[in-house]
């Protein structure tokens, strides 16, 4: 369904862009604008404005900028009308996105996925097995940092924990299985076991299907990686791995080094290269 322009102009008129904004990000007063670090590159000086007056952000040092609306869909990495929905929400004006729109069937499968990722991480830092897949890790030179930063986990051996972790999260079987995380039916089980799990992301920074690597010894007669089956948010040909991340780099240096692995961005990164995405060329 379609936002009827005037309905988004209302809510951009009505929002406090400078009340919206300080929810995601801390905001001094400087004068007659606010000034915050910007979340869209790495920032050390504050360098985002938000004019109360002109309803806009602006970031001076990467150039990001626009009204409350934009802020909100490339902070919360959703699409354009769920953007104009949450700021709605936020100034009591009510968006009727209808329940077949595709994006709003796409953001249950995100949901599981993002949900999937934390859980993996989750098992890496605080487990028995996530301590060994960690050694590997440290064995192959990846440190904390960008294991943080590249929020890789680590999957267990029962058949069906990430299944239940995501149950408590109140997401629906089949929703998971669509989205490429479990298999079978009743009972459901894990389509990743034993494996160091790494997220893939498309071109807007959102998490839409995993590679997962053996790194036992145990399970080397099984395939070296497995990835995510293609699905509806899962098209290879549409990974465009790191860019969310690498795209003010690539736009620093005005060029971009492509890969054909994800292990080559890690790799380019341990060596402070950061303008780097990976493509899927292999079909
Ligand atoms: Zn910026």
């Amino acid at each position: 369904m379609r936002i009827p322009e005037s309905t988004i102009q209302k809510i951009i008129d009505e929002a406090d862009i400078v009340k919206v904004i300080s929810e995601y990000i801390k905001l001094e007063k400087k004068s007659s604008s606010f000034i915050g670090l910007c979340p869209f590159h790495p920032d050390q000086n504050p360098s985002l404005h938000v004019s109360p007056t002109k309803k806009i952000y602006k970031c001076f040092s990467c150039g990001e900028g626009g009204n409350v609306v934009r802020f909100v869909e490339k902070y919360e990495k959703v699409p354009f009308p769920r953007a104009v929905q949450i700021v709605g929400e936020k100034c009591g004006i009510n968006v009727d996105l209808g329940t077949n729109d595709n994006f709003h069937i796409s953001s249950k499968y995100y949901k599981i996925l993002e949900d999937s990722t934390n859980f993996y991480h989750f098992l890496l830092e605080n487990t028995v097995a996530g301590e060994e897949a960690k050694k590997y890790l440290y064995k192959r030179k990846l440190n904390d940092e960008i294991i943080k930063r590249f929020k890789i986990g680590v999957s267990q051996p029962d058949p069906d924990l990430l299944f239940k972790s995501l149950l408590k999260n109140d997401h629906q079987p089949l929703d998971m299985i669509e989205a490429g995380v479990v298999r079978g039916t009743d009972p459901y089980t894990d389509v990743f076991r034993n494996r160091i799990m790494f997220p893939l992301d498309d071109i807007t920074g959102k998490i839409v299907g995993f590679s997962g690597r053996i790194y036992k010894d145990s399970n080397k007669d099984e395939p070296k990686y497995l990835n995510s089956a293609e699905n509806k948010i899962f098209k290879k040909g549409n990974l465009l791995y790191n860019f969310a991340n690498a795209e003010y780099y690539i736009r620093q240096n005005d060029s971009v080094f492509v890969f054909e692995g994800f292990m080559d961005v890690i790799a380019a990164y341990k060596c402070d290269i950061h303008n780097t995405v990976y493509v899927e060329t292999s079909f």
